[in-house]
């Protein structure tokens, strides 16, 4: 199965049982953000631009509790921000499972190995050695971790913890390998830090998912090499969205990088083109989300935004219409539900009800309206049904050969020199993202910013003669 029988049938029961109450509209995933603060500041990010001026704001965990409580989603997805940011975040996962809630915490993975420990620390005995050992022999805990772990005092040991459960995934955010990656997080390091995160969430018996934002200049070869090798990792599911030119992250990009959003953001058409293979990805990885959404994503059928479903909740309320646009916030989850308007919003047939909409096909609009039967065509429910009982795609066998750390990781930085480009005044800044338009990884030849300088120096020499500056010197 794509997705854990248990966790299965809880959704199914939780529609059925809407259905049979004829419920107009009900939660399927809570979107929590206990915080908006974040330790990166990722180009795409709409929310720590939006929600600036509440960085220091958080929700109190009881609040988080009651806002599950009350929308009664069968699945909470902790986000943000940076959720691990966030001082109750164990407590708070502990609370959404004692409410029967399967969770995903969604987080850019940079403190992922700092709560692993924690739990090891928890729960180490000597039984536990050879894990340890392998640990550290793998180079994802030091030896003074070890040792920490080993030595851990009663406080330590008593620590609320992140333990593993079927319940629980880490949901990290990967766009890419590693010199994309590092490009879109602006940061050089994340990606492998990402990786090692996830090889050890693996280890200790987590389960992860990866979530992925598919942009303009998005190369889908790499995509699919990226998913090739998370599959090789042992990534247990994967959730991909087209990014979408909000508001928040369409200023953002013109004000602080100097760049035009169309260069960056995918329009509906080229949306579909990028998504053209998802149902292919769909049958190799085991992609998050049903194939009625696979098929909307590729172009094949039309859908309605059911952003209902996928209500968020942050340190302001209640956001509507929908995680990524806001023309309000409400206290409570059924106030939103009856004082919006949500005729207004989506797009029906083509035709983009609000503007803002109109380029619009991500996973929280759209993904739901799959499950939930909205456009329902003849045999819909029998394909969803086989995606997901169907065999889980087995690991990727040849994910090793992939070279993902193709930037930072191998001394090919990149990001100082792409950053000063994109700083001055080139109107053409795109090419930071165009590094190479094919990338053909067949043997002998280098890969996206590998073994050779060849794409970077391309990049730079395009960006310079874009911006007529001088090249900096190697
Ligand atoms: S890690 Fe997530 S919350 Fe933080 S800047 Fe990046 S996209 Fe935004
Ligand atoms: S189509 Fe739906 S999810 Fe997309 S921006 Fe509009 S209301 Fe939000």
């Amino acid at each position: 199965m794509r997705f854990p029988l248990a966790l299965t049938v809880k959704i199914a029961k939780h529609i059925i049982r809407h259905k049979m109450a004829r419920t107009p509209k009900f939660a399927m995933v809570l979107q929590l953000e206990p915080l908006h603060t974040c330790n990166l500041t990722c180009t795409g990010c709409g929310r720590i631009r939006e929600y600036s001026t509440s960085l220091k704001d958080m929700v109190p965990l009881e609040r988080c509790l009651e806002a599950a409580q009350e929308c009664n989603a069968p699945m909470v997805s902790i986000c943000g921000g940076e959720p691990l940011i966030y001082p109750k975040i164990e407590e708070l996962v502990v609370g959404l499972r004692g409410q029967g809630r399967i969770i995903y915490i969604c987080t850019n993975g940079v403190f992922m190995r700092k709560k692993m420990r924690d739990y090891m620390a928890t729960v180490f005995t000597p039984a536990m050695e050879p894990v340890l050992q392998r640990l550290v022999d793998e180079q994802l805990v030091t030896e003074k971790e070890a040792e920490g772990i080993r030595k851990a005092d009663a406080t330590a040991r008593q620590k609320t913890v992140i333990a593993p459960s079927k319940w629980l995934y880490w949901n990290v955010h990967v766009d890419g390998l590693e010199y994309t990656h590092d490009l879109i997080v602006e940061r050089e390091g994340v990606f492998k830090e990402c990786v090692a995160a996830m090889k050890m969430a693996k280890i200790l018996g987590y389960q992860v998912a990866t979530n992925t934002t598919v942009y303009k200049e998005t190369d889908v070869q790499e995509l699919e090499e990226m998913f090739k090798y998370l599959s090789w990792l042992g990534v247990d599911g994967h959730t991909i969205s087209p990014g979408y030119d909000y508001d928040a992250a369409k200023k953002d990009m013109v004000k602080r990088l100097g760049r035009n959003p169309t260069d960056f953001f995918l329009t509906r058409d080229l949306t579909r083109a990028k998504f053209a293979n998802i149902e292919r990805w769909g049958q190799m990885f085991t992609i998050f989300g049903t194939p009625v959404y696979q098929e909307f994503l590729a172009g094949k059928r039309e859908l309605t935004c059911t952003a209902w479903a996928i209500p968020t909740f942050n340190v302001r309320g209640w956001k509507a219409p929908c995680y990524l646009m806001t023309d309000g916030h409400y206290n409570g989850y059924h106030e939103m539900l009856e004082k919006v308007d949500w005729e207004k919003y989506g797009v029906v047939d083509g035709v983009a009800r609000d503007p803002r909409c109109e380029n619009c096909m991500v996973h929280c609009g759209y993904d739901p309206s799959g499950a939930l039967g909205t456009n329902y065509q003849r045999g819909d429910n029998w394909k969803n049904f086989k995606y997901n009982f169907a065999s889980k795609p087995l690991p990727y066998a040849a994910g090793d050969k992939v070279v993902a750390f193709n930037g930072a990781s191998i001394g090919k930085g990149h990001l100082a020199e792409a950053k000063a480009a994109v700083k001055g005044e080139l109107s053409g800044a795109r090419s930071v993202f165009q590094r190479n338009g094919h990338h053909d990884h067949s043997e002998g030849e280098a890969p996206a910013g590998g073994a050779d300088t060849t794409q970077r120096d391309e990049l730079l020499a395009k960006i310079s003669a874009g911006k007529n500056i001088p090249l900096k010197s190697e």
